[in-house]
């Protein structure tokens, strides 16, 4: 009965990875970067994209696909910044899932224009542990991990925390009043992604936004180069720890 289990899950994560990389390869027609951005319900995505998208990102032309369970509470707040913006709601014939998959991303790319874009957010639905085992066809993976959700998180989470190229922590303007050791904290992220690349900010501030900008900014021209050399191939390699 187990074996059986497992073997579904296997089939489910193979089929969604050749979806993706047919989303991968839609992207690379049409020379759009993208990103997968996940992180916990509340760690501050939309705010962070707010900050970020809202004064524009020096010439590349940015857009956001916003996946949640129901509404377009966020896809509204990011639609008055005039960043084009497209509304993914699982729960619209994908059973509520609390994560994004190929497929879904599939289903809304008719809706976004990818010739008029250079970099695609995809803000994935809030929840730290099954948007890292679903591939969307990103070329890159930023992970939100906010004070307030405690210093032991990459210990518990590993899998989210080892499947991103960038770790934002977010709401470093709270240090002062949750127990959070920044330095325990580096050290567990350490532990389970050694080397990943942090960004301290707080959204709600601005301290730090600068660096998460530039960092997106530059993230078109680095994955072109990563293709022309032909390493990149994000889109069809499992995160290390997911099953395959
Ligand atoms: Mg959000
Ligand atoms: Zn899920």
């Amino acid at each position: 009965m187990h074996r059986v289990k497992v073997r579904i899950v296997e089939d489910a994560l193979d089929a969604n990875n050749t979806i993706a990389r047919a989303n991968r390869d839609d992207f690379d027609r049409a020379g759009v970067t993208v990103v997968n951005l996940m992180s916990a319900p509340g760690a501050g995505k939309t705010t962070l994209l707010e900050r970020v998208l809202g004064p524009g990102l020096d010439g590349v032309r940015a857009g956001v696909l916003e996946g949640d369970v129901q509404g377009s509470l966020d896809a509204d707040r990011l639609a008055q910044l005039h960043v084009p913006v497209v509304q993914l709601n699982t729960d619209g014939g994908f059973g509520g899932e609390c994560h994004l998959d190929a497929n879904m991303v599939r289903s809304a790319l008719p809706a976004l224009d990818l010739d008029a874009l250079d970099l695609l957010v995809i803000e994935n639905v809030g929840n730290l542990v099954c948007p890292a085992e679903f591939r969307v066809g990103e070329d890159a993976r930023i992970m939100v991990s906010s004070v307030a959700e405690g210093d032991d998180k990459p210990l518990k989470y590993p899998l989210m925390f080892r499947a991103c190229e960038l770790v934002v922590v977010n709401k470093v303007d709270l240090l002062d009043h949750v127990d959070f050791e920044l330095d325990r904290y580096l050290h567990h992220l350490d532990t389970v992604h050694p080397g990943v690349a942090t960004i301290q900010v707080s959204a709600r501030t601005g301290e730090g936004v600068e660096q998460v900008r530039e960092w997106l900014a530059a993230l078109p021209a680095r994955v072109a180069a990563e293709r022309d050399v032909g390493t990149a191939d994000a889109a069809t390699s499992a995160p290390s720890g997911a099953p395959v």
